[in-house]
């Protein structure tokens, strides 16, 4: 990996500083502001009705959540942006069992210098260190954003992260998250597909219906059925006023090809 195209972290630290002082003010704790400050998973649309079912399995409830932009940390980098033998704080349980999103945030700083403040660290912490935008956040950052399954970075831009103690730069792990739809071995039974297939996700809404196409299957024991999208995905598609959400299999071509 080159890192050519990153500014100096301790030069972007000195630009970024006092811009971060006047932009990151003491957190309160009033249990209001602490609703209001976590921007992941943002809504929630009612089930679906499956039209597609392909067995007699259970059929599970449909979750589309929005995955606003996040980013994940190891341990190590961790202790880098907020301090030796920092722990993250859970702060929201995610809809997966075991996840949450931090107390924690970061400022993630582009290549151009320009910077977005306040970006929620979800936990626990992974061997590998992600950062997940949407392709409106890369713009604004000056990044081009390659789509991507979640951990899978080889080859991805980088960005510098700072924290109130500490900069870390990572060489790489910047990506706009491809959309994907979790699933539990009940769910991959019901609409009969496997770990890594492609599924639609047609979404009802006013003025927006929209089929939203090649949605990756993740699947995993112990895992509940949810879409994830971004918040452009979300927006594009008034995910909020949505009236109903539903997988369609991705059917092969009828005529062989
Ligand atoms: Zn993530
Ligand atoms: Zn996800």
């Amino acid at each position: 990996m080159t890192t050519t195209t990153m500014p100096n972290p301790a030069d972007v630290e000195r630009v970024v500083r006092d811009v971060l002082t006047r932009h990151l003010r003491p957190k309160p704790v009033s249990s209001e502001a602490a609703a209001g400050g976590i921007p992941v998973l943002r809504s929630v649309v009612e089930q679906a009705v499956a039209a597609t079912a392909t067995s007699a399995a259970k059929r599970n409830p449909l979750v589309v959540n929005i995955s606003a932009r996040h980013v994940h940390l190891t341990q190590e980098h961790v202790e880098m942006l907020f301090g030796p033998g920092a722990k993250l704080t859970p702060e929201k349980d995610l809809y997966q069992d075991g996840y949450f999103a931090a107390k924690e945030t970061v400022a993630v700083v582009g290549p151009r210098r320009r910077m977005l403040p306040n970006v929620r660290v979800l936990g626990p912490c992974r061997p590998d260190s992600q950062v997940e935008l949407a392709f409106t956040d890369g713009i604004s950052l000056g990044i081009d954003l390659p789509v991507r399954i979640s951990g899978d970075v080889k080859g991805t831009p980088g960005c510098v992260l700072m924290g109130p103690h500490g900069v870390v730069e990572l060489k790489q792990g910047v990506i706009r998250a491809m959309r994907h739809v979790h699933m539990g071995p009940e769910d991959l039974e019901y609409y009969g597909v496997k770990d890594g297939d492609h599924i639609h996700l047609r979404i009802e809404s006013p003025g927006c219906t929209t089929v939203l196409e090649d949605l990756a299957v993740r699947a995993g024991k112990g895992i509940k059925l949810e879409v994830h999208l971004d918040t452009d995905e979300g927006n594009a598609v008034n995910l909020e006023k949505a009236t109903q959400v539903e997988l369609v299999k991705a059917e092969p071509c009828k005529c062989g090809h």
